[in-house]
């Protein structure tokens, strides 16, 4: 199975990212931990009821970073998917919590809802066919019907698309699919996070990353031997350094820049959120790796209060 596993970008207040993934846009908090490599920041996972993978947007929350400016060498969009017949019903959702959104659009045939969190990261909702078939989260005040299903999709600037098309289409199991405009659709099997946009835009300005960024992408791997094959890939054919496996709690993960700009990563399907708290009570507690439950009243001591009841 192939497909984006999460998406990870930077966040300032933990209390107002919070607040707008899960009761504006009704997603579910699937984990709530730290970053491993900063211990004194959180790292927040939003998903669907079990944070399958393809439904997992992840935050580190800085209270202070700067803001980010998109560009190229970055993820211009993160799209999400909901049924065709519940995009009206989200303008409504999205003017009573005061989020300004863009005009309905079209994009390779299909209705687009645009708008941005309130650190400035561009998000858009895409009617998708089929999609209340799945099922949706309906704990976060959005009904089930009109809930998010997980990634649409990911959009990227690059100043070029050759060389990134080549690695998702060779080694992360993407195909060409549609062109439009400047714009080049990968599509990979799994419904969930199954498409990459590349806008290409020569010659326009560098991104920075900051609130509002994406830090990377991940990409599905189903186990260990899958990832190894593919990190041999990204190495012999196309002059690519992966970096050692690290070991993330919820999945197994190496990183790459790719040659556009973003960083990527492949991440294993397994071991999955429900490796150290029950999927009914996901979210409720900070979760530490092994090698952080030393230090975890240090760490508490630390990290910003968090109001977290569910509404
Ligand atoms: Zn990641």
């Amino acid at each position: 199975m192939s497909g984006i596993h999460h998406v990870t970008a930077i966040a300032g207040k933990a209390q107002r990212n919070f607040d707008f993934y899960t009761r504006t846009l009704g997603l579910r908090f699937v984990k709530r931990t730290v970053n491993f490599d900063d211990p004194g920041t959180y790292h927040f996972y939003y998903g669907d009821e079990a944070g399958q993978p393809g439904t997992i947007l992840t935050f580190f929350p800085w209270e202070h970073a700067a803001p980010g400016r998109g560009g190229v060498g970055q993820t211009h969009q993160t799209a999400f998917r909901v049924p065709v017949s519940s995009l009206g019903w989200w303008t409504h959702r999205l003017t009573e919590k005061g989020v300004a959104y863009e005009p309905l659009e079209k994009r390779f045939g299909e209705s687009v809802l645009a708008f941005t969190d309130p650190d400035g990261m561009s998000l858009s909702l895409v009617g998708v066919p089929g999609a209340e078939t799945e099922a949706g989260w309906s704990q976060g005040g959005v009904p089930a019907e009109h809930a998010i299903r997980g990634f649409h999709g990911v959009t990227l600037l690059l100043d070029s698309a050759a060389k990134t098309g080549a690695i998702l289409t060779d080694v992360l199991g993407y195909k060409e699919a549609a062109r439009e405009g400047s714009i080049i659709r990968y599509k990979a099997t799994a419904a969930l996070g199954g498409y990459v946009d590349i806008y290409e835009a020569k010659g326009f300005m560098t991104g920075r990353q900051g609130r509002g960024s994406v830090h990377h992408i991940a990409f599905r791997a189903a186990d260990d031997a899958e990832q190894a094959a593919m990190a041999k890939k990204l190495i012999e054919k196309h002059g690519m350094h992966p970096t050692e496996q690290l070991d993330r709690n919820y999945f197994r993960s190496i990183y790459f820049r790719e040659p556009g700009g973003v960083l990527f990563e492949i991440a294993t399907d397994q071991p999955g959120f429900a490796v150290d708290e029950p999927v009914e009570t996901l979210g409720q507690q900070l979760k530490l790796p092994k090698f952080l439950e030393p230090h975890r009243a240090d760490i508490e001591k630390v990290l910003p209060s968090l109001e977290s009841e569910t509404v």
